[in-house]
């Protein structure tokens, strides 16, 4: 054990870097909101029936549907339902870890993989992360 106040100092931290990580995400899906088709918030909320946990982690909380292919590169796939996923920005971030490594201006290629192994070996998550963040395309 280390003195004390190390632990919870640590814990603090955690804490201020996921809030800032979590107005990050919520600017990043507003800017979609207001930038792109008039469907989106249609097919967005379809998305979320049809798969309301997380790919990657099985949570509910703070849910975003993700494009596979991103929507810079791939517009025409803006409201295609096979190029979405469901991934969270609750205490896993797996929206902002795996489906952009890490950042949101960049991408991830792999990202259905990676959120079913991620899913498959929860074990796994801290290689499954670095694997995601080495490979992310700006
Ligand atoms: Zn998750
Ligand atoms: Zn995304």
């Amino acid at each position: 054990m280390g003195p004390k106040g190390v632990k919870p100092k640590r814990s603090a931290f955690r804490k201020i870097g996921h809030a800032v990580n979590v107005v990050r995400s919520a600017l990043h899906e507003q800017r979609k909101r207001s930038s792109r088709s008039p469907k989106w918030r249609t097919v967005e909320k379809a998305q979320l029936v049809a798969h309301p946990t997380c790919a990657a982690c099985g949570g509910t909380i703070r849910l975003n549907v993700h494009h596979i292919k991103p929507y810079h590169l791939f517009p025409e796939l803006e409201l295609e339902p096979t190029n979405l996923i469901t991934l969270c920005m609750g205490p896993m971030e797996c929206h902002l870890r795996l489906g952009h490594g890490g950042l949101f201006r960049a991408y991830v290629v792999d990202v259905v993989t990676l959120s079913q192994k991620a899913a498959l070996s929860p074990a796994d998550r801290a290689e499954i992360e670095k694997t995601a963040k080495d490979a992310r395309q700006v």
